[in-house]
């Protein structure tokens, strides 16, 4: 089996990817020992992923992908986008985050939103990226206790239920990260 790196250090994801990748010995920054936080500077979600993939490659020399994600709401000019995490401060709480999302959409009725995972792949002669993005809006109030993050809040389209209250095998399904790791998948079996 061919290795591959997984640049992050939340299991849950690399359990995602690994239902996908049957054909990959696929490695988190756990598994190789490897602690360090690596600090995203920039602004945009393609040059965070790509600055963890380069990173994580100058380090162990071999094919990684890192991903970088996050909820963009239209009526806010794109925001939190990159700083979905920390919108409500650097503690990074989920529900603090959502609770000032709320308020800052008070009597607005344009709550077009869209969560968006960028993820980056880098070996010895390539470096390339795939945006996966899931369509919806937020919801007037919290609802459901599935999933993480700004999930209570995102209803996507086609649905009348946040992500919080679907089932996890629907969130799966439809998210923007699942979406980008069918990408990163279908790219790697097109070099092989
Ligand atoms: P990360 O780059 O995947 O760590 O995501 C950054 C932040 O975006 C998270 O801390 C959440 O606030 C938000 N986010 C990303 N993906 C999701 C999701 O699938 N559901 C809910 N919130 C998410």
């Amino acid at each position: 089996m061919k290795k591959l790196i997984f640049a992050t250090h939340n299991q849950n994801k690399v359990q995602e990817v690994n239902a996908v990748f049957d054909n990959y010995s696929i490695q988190s920054l756990a598994d190789l020992n490897y602690h360090q936080e690596i600090e995203e500077t920039e602004n945009t979600f393609v040059g965070n992923a790509l600055l963890k993939a380069r990173h994580v490659f100058e380090v162990f020399k071999t094919p990684v992908f890192s991903d970088d994600s996050g909820l963009e709401v239209a009526a806010l000019d794109g925001a939190p986008g990159v700083y979905s995490a920390c919108y409500a401060g650097e503690e990074k709480n989920h529900a603090k985050n959502n609770g000032k999302l709320l308020d800052a959409l008070t009597n607005e009725s344009n709550r077009v939103a869209q969560f968006k995972t960028v993820i980056a792949y880098k070996d010895a002669t390539t470096e390339v990226t795939f945006e996966g993005i899931v369509k919806g809006c937020i919801a007037k109030q919290i609802s459901g206790s599935g999933g993480f993050g700004y999930d209570p809040l995102f209803i996507p389209d086609g649905y009348n239920k946040t992500f919080g209250e679907l089932p996890s095998v629907v969130k799966l399904r439809l998210s923007h990260r699942s979406r980008a790791i069918a990408m990163l998948h279908d790219y790697l079996k097109s070099i092989t």
